[in-house]
């Protein structure tokens, strides 16, 4: 079994963070990944407000030279899924379908995945019209009719975006107020392709090969109708990637994972950082810190406790 210092799961930028901390720390440290290295920024087409970062900085750029950054540090990045992670009397003992490894401390960084709208014709139309990533399909719908549904900034922003391919945008949120603030409310606020559609809720998505139409629900009159379009992009917020670990860790009733200022959860050695917490604030350069702090933490545990591999 390869044995590490510190397991990091997770690749977005809490988890990078982490990763460059504690191999700079001289911990043997791995991250697990299941999927793409970056995380949800990977699918930001440009990160705007993390300090430093070049006004043209893809989501995708800032979060590869994260990636080679932990890496060129001494990290061991492993493209595999945690499936079990077991507290044992050596340490934590974390496996995947090919492999089994010993950690003395895990950090969770996993991160959220989109919340789905739950209705019939969503799963169907997936990849056929309905999407979850602007910047990965927005070029399928040059000169189209699109939607979008959520009102936080993630909509907001994304709908913008697409006003650069479609040639018109519905943003349908289901209360008369946008969640999004600031900037990016006052820029969908004054994007002539984009048409806010107040109080409404996708209720049904329609469509042969593609989709065709959504039916939209009044959320005052409780009156049904069906608009004509050719996709629909889905921005209702994220709920945590914690399957495996809500029976390990204390995790409040939605599923985040509680942890002390530390990123302490309440099983010595594990930490949790980034999004994947219960936190107040998600995003990058609030990840990238508590990736920074639970590595800290964690460098300090497996001193502490005499566990170092
Ligand atoms: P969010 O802030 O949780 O907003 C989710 C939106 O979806 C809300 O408008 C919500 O409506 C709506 N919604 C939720 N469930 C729904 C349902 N079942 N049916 C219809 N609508 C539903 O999520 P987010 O916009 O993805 O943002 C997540 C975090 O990332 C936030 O902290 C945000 O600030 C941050 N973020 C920041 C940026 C940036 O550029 N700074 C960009 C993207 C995201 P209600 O408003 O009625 O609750």
């Amino acid at each position: 079994m390869q044995r590490y210092d510190i397991a990091i799961i997770g690749a977005g930028p809490a988890g990078l963070t982490a990763g460059l901390y504690a191999a700079r720390d001289l911990m043997k440290t791995v991250i697990f990944e299941k999927d793409t290295a970056g995380g949800l920024i990977i699918q930001t087409d440009v990160i705007e407000n993390y300090p430093g970062a070049p006004e043209d900085s893809s989501g995708f750029s800032l979060a590869d030279r994260m990636r080679q950054q932990a890496v060129d540090a001494g990290c061991t990045l492993l493209y595999e899924n945690i499936t079990s992670v077991e507290k044992t009397g050596e340490g934590f003992v974390l496996s995947s379908a090919k492999e089994q490894y010993l950690a003395s401390a895990v950090i969770i960084a996993g991160g959220s995945v989109p919340r789905k709208l739950d209705v019939p014709g969503e799963a169907e139309f997936t990849g056929r019209g309905v999407s979850y990533c602007a910047t990965c399909d927005a070029m399928f719908f040059r000169g189209k009719v699109v939607g979008v549904s959520g009102g936080g900034d993630s909509a907001v922003k994304e709908a913008n975006f697409l006003t650069r391919f479609a040639s018109k945008v519905y943003l349908f949120h289901r209360r008369d107020e946008l969640r999004a603030r600031g900037e990016v409310r006052e820029r969908i606020l004054n994007n002539p392709k984009c048409e806010i559609m107040y109080n409404r809720t996708v209720e049904k998505i329609n469509g042969d090969m593609k989709v065709t139409s959504v039916e939209l629900k009044d959320t005052v009159t409780g009156e049904i109708s069906e608009l004509p379009l050719d996709g629909i992009f889905v921005f209702n917020g994220f709920v945590p990637d914690t399957g495996i670990f809500r029976d390990l860790v204390e995790t409040d009733s939605d599923g985040w994972i509680i942890t002390d200022e530390r990123m302490r959860t309440n099983v010595p050695g594990i930490f949790a950082a980034g999004d994947v917490r219960n936190t107040v604030l998600r995003q990058v350069v609030t990840a990238a810190a508590d990736g920074a702090v639970a590595a800290t933490q964690a460098g300090l545990w497996v001193d502490e406790n005499g566990g170092k591999m």
